[in-house]
């Protein structure tokens, strides 16, 4: 069998990694990245890309655990590399606060993370309205140029990068022998997915560089975390909202819930305010499906829906996806070699 040709429909965070993955696991694949957006216009671009898990109350503790704990290996190597600036990967300590103490005092992350511990008495003084917290350091992607650093990876292997809007999975089957689904919201429609619905967040950005720590109030609603140049403020979480507009009164109502945990940001520069849509769904959709129309076949990878924290996994669901790829080529080079007999 020739090489095989996989065609990777999405270039955010999801699709880019997922095809570096398939590169490195099938080095003779032709891989190719399809995408109507490219780096700045993705929702990815929008992330805060910090890695604290998001929980999926479809997917079992332990595999959400081992995809974290696969991409926190993977971005710490960076972090502690020649990369790491380039690649916008840094470590990253703060606190997790919490009004009333949670019913889990440890997350199933907290071995994951570095030095997970709860506050002292001593810290929590720095928050009055809240009554317990967790300190430790995470990592951080900034993502616009951890975008262009994972892009620059796969030109540099040979990954061709189309700009092309693909509205049925279908018009790639004579190009593609097997086709990889990395759409983010974009599935909704491109696979009829009502199981997949946004959730529309909204950031507001600022030059505020005294702001060391990050603070997340323990829902995740109001968040400060900062980046190598620009502190990330949030957030909103608004179902089935498809607006891709910033709202003003929405960048005040975070300006000021952001200053109440951190006053010191009152004299922040006000860069500018973001929006995306989470693809959220109550699991990731990971797994091999064959389309089938009059008698010809379809290989397709589906790896989508990773909803508010898509950051904090995607390492490990892109290296699951590629060992699906892996499975559905093997699958094609039993029935090329049968069909020689
Ligand atoms: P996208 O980035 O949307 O990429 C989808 C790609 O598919 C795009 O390139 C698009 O153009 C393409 N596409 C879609 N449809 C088609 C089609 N029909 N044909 C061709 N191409 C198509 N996660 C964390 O872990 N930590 C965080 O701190 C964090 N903060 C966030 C803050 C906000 C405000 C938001 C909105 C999200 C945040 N997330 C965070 C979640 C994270 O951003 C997402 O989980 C992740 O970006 C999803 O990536 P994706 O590649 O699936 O989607």
């Amino acid at each position: 069998m020739a090489a095989p040709k996989v065609a990777v429909v999405g270039a955010g965070l999801i699709g880019l990694s997922t095809a570096l993955c398939i590169v490195e696991t099938c080095p003779s694949c032709s891989v190719a990245v399809l995408s109507d957006q490219f780096s700045p216009n993705t929702t990815s671009n929008v992330a805060a890309g910090m890695l604290i898990p998001h929980t999926y109350p479809g997917t079992a503790i332990h595999v959400q655990k081992q995809w974290f704990k696969e991409t926190f290996t993977y971005l710490f190597a960076i972090s502690n590399s020649a990369e790491a600036s380039e690649s916008g990967i840094h470590l990253v300590s703060g606190w997790q606060i919490f009004k009333n103490t949670p019913k889990e005092e440890s997350p199933f992350w907290s071995d994951v993370v570095l030095g997970f511990r709860p506050m002292s008495k001593a810290e929590l003084q720095k928050f009055p309205q809240h009554q317990f917290g967790q300190a430790f350091t995470t990592l951080k992607c900034d993502c616009p140029p951890y975008l262009l650093w994972l892009e620059k990876r796969l030109k540099a292997a040979g990954v061709q990068m189309y700009t092309r809007k693909v509205s049925d999975l279908w018009e790639l089957h004579s190009e593609y022998d097997v086709v990889v689904n990395c759409a983010g919201i974009g599935a909704h429609h491109l696979v009829g997915d009502e199981k997949l619905l946004p959730i529309r967040g909204q950031v507001v950005e600022v030059h505020a560089p005294w702001v060391k720590n990050f603070i997340r109030d323990g829902d995740g609603s109001t968040y400060i975390y900062p980046g190598i140049h620009r502190v990330t403020l949030g957030g909103t979480r608004e179902k089935e909202n498809w607006s891709l507009s910033p709202d003003p009164d929405t960048t005040k109502d975070i300006l000021d819930r952001c200053c109440s945990l951190e006053p010191s940001l009152q004299g922040a520069q006000y860069v500018k305010a973001k929006v995306g849509l989470r693809p959220s769904r109550q699991s990731v959709r990971l797994n091999r499906e064959v389309l089938s129309q009059g008698g010809v076949k379809l290989l397709v990878v589906h790896n989508y829906g990773h909803g508010a924290g898509g950051f904090s996994v995607h390492r490990g669901t892109a290296k699951e996806a590629a060992r699906l790829v892996g499975e559905c080529i093997a699958a094609l080079r039993g029935s090329s070699s049968r069909a020689k007999l």
